[in-house]
């Protein structure tokens, strides 16, 4: 069986070793993160190119996923290393102290504003709330915080306000220069760190559009802001994440449960991606095999429907990044196996707003109810094959396609899997017969298995899939499939 759900990995010192890299890509990571919040651009540059052409010499097609750092407050350096803070303490935040100056007393932050942000009463998180801390009192840039949990607090650590509501754009300059990077290293997906509502997604793409980028735009549902305004950040992105890390400490870890099952059935439902991410399997960055809670949590993020799971520390700075991908799999089958995930009532009564979305919805109607081996979608733009890959189904749909970045870009669509494949002939039926030739060669389909094809009437135009065809795998092309 082939696993439907998609594997983001996120590469990092752990992967540049080449035989971990490999291994990765042969337990079948789908797609690659580059985290811009750590290493410098040309780190980034180099493992997009290390892992394509891995990818190539090991023939499969990976996506490359570059994720903005945004504009995450984070605090400045301790004069003398991590301190330890005790409830109850008195300890200030201010950007306006030196960058390394941090004391048990308070911390410099990168953030300037925040001392305009924040008010008497607000609760502060530290470290994804591994600290928390209480605004007394702001003086001049000084914000004046009274300890509620204590504990160790390091360098860099990241800030939350709990609810939310802190004004820093989502772009920053670092983010602007970084989007000319992933443009020019042709990276798939561009991730969009806390995002408040649809104009930081469009301000992105107008960005990468600058630079040459047609690069899918990934929102991180991240700020207690963003749920509010879900659906018209789905809309205007092409994939979102459910970035678990942040948006738990936004908007409290009681929250997080609900909040991911509405986002994973928002983007299913307004046809886009959706990556489940962060501490799917963090107990592995040290051990070798999951807890049963992990195994759980990754199982029911597939279940609810979601596109891809996403791994962070596990595999970038793990003892065992290749097992990791491995358990994964075996999670994600595993859940898969559950019929509850095979059949499929969406949009069953809404309208269709397109004939390629209408061609796309029978073709799953009928490979769902008529039992059939493989759905082949010969597509340009890949759009076929993401509408099908809404349908819940048990079925592989193939996207069978000569564009290199088409191919790419369906590494995240579920159950979805790019092939390949050049039009050559103008007759339509021999095109049908080359299509299935390369499906027999490969193995996925066999003699007698029925096939579901769409097409469209000219190889080269996007949008143009008009047509839907059935047949037995091996049958003359004159005769009746089904006779
Ligand atoms: P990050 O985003 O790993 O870049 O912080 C994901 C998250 O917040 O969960
Ligand atoms: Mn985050």
């Amino acid at each position: 069986m082939l696993r439907r759900t998609k594997i983001v990995a996120t590469l990092g010192p752990a992967t540049d070793d080449p035989t971990v890299l490999d291994g990765l890509i042969r337990a079948g990571i789908d797609v690659v993160r580059l985290n811009f919040s750590h290493g410098r651009a040309d780190d980034h540059v180099r493992r997009a190119e290390n892992v394509r052409s891995r990818a190539e010499a090991l023939g499969r097609d990976v996506g490359v996923l570059a994720d903005l750092q945004g504009p995450k407050i984070r605090i400045e350096r301790f004069r003398d290393g991590a301190v330890e803070l005790r409830e109850g303490a008195a300890f200030f935040l201010d950007p306006a102290l030196e960058a390394d100056a941090g004391t048990v007393e308070g911390i410099g932050i990168t953030y300037k504003s925040l001392p305009d942000d924040v008010g008497p009463g607000d609760v502060l998180l530290l470290a994804d709330g591994q600290v928390s801390m209480q605004v007394e009192r702001v003086e001049g840039t000084r914000i004046h915080c009274r300890v509620l949990l204590g504990g160790s607090l390091s360098d860099s650590k990241g800030i939350n306000r709990q609810g939310g509501g802190l004004s820093a754009g989502a772009l920053t300059e670092k983010d602007r220069a970084d989007i000319r990077v992933a443009a020019s290293m042709d990276a798939d997906y561009v991730a969009v760190s806390f995002p408040r509502a649809a104009d930081d997604v469009h301000e992105a793409r107008a960005l990468l559009a600058d630079a040459g980028s047609r690069a899918g735009i990934v929102a991180k549902i991240e700020r207690a802001e963003a749920v509010g305004a879900i659906d018209e950040i789905v809309v205007a992105a092409d994939a979102v994440m459910v970035a678990r890390g942040d948006l738990g400490v936004e908007i409290g870890d009681a929250e997080l449960p609900g909040v991911q099952k509405m986002i994973i059935s928002r983007a299913r439902s307004l046809n886009r991606l959706v990556i489940t991410a962060t501490q799917m399997m963090e107990s592995m960055i040290t051990q070798p095999m999951p807890t049963r809670a992990e195994v759980l949590d990754v199982a029911n993020a597939v279940m609810d429907g979601t596109d891809a799971v996403m791994l962070s520390a596990e595999t970038a700075a793990g003892r065992y990044p290749v097992r990791t991908v491995e358990a994964m799999t075996r999670i994600c089958l595993g859940a898969e196996r559950q019929r509850a995930t095979l059949r499929s009532t969406y949009r069953i009564d809404t309208r269709f707003e397109r004939i390629d979305e209408a061609v796309a919805m029978a073709a799953m109607y009928t490979a769902n109810h008529l039992g059939v081996s493989a759905i082949i979608a010969l597509t340009e733009s890949g759009a076929t094959a993401q509408w099908m890959s809404r349908i819940s189904s048990g079925i592989p749909v193939y996207a069978m396609t000569q564009h290199r970045s088409t191919r790419r870009r369906t590494t995240l669509y579920r159950g979805v899997y790019p092939v390949d494949f050049d039009i050559i002939h103008h007759d339509p039926v021999r095109v049908v017969q080359d299509a299935i030739d390369v499906m027999e060669k490969r193995g996925a389909v066999g003699k007698g298995d029925l096939v579901v094809i769409t097409k469209g009437d000219f190889s080269g135009v996007a949008g143009g899939t008009n047509s839907l065809k059935i047949v037995r795998v091996g049958d003359e092309p004159q005769q009746s499939p089904l006779s």
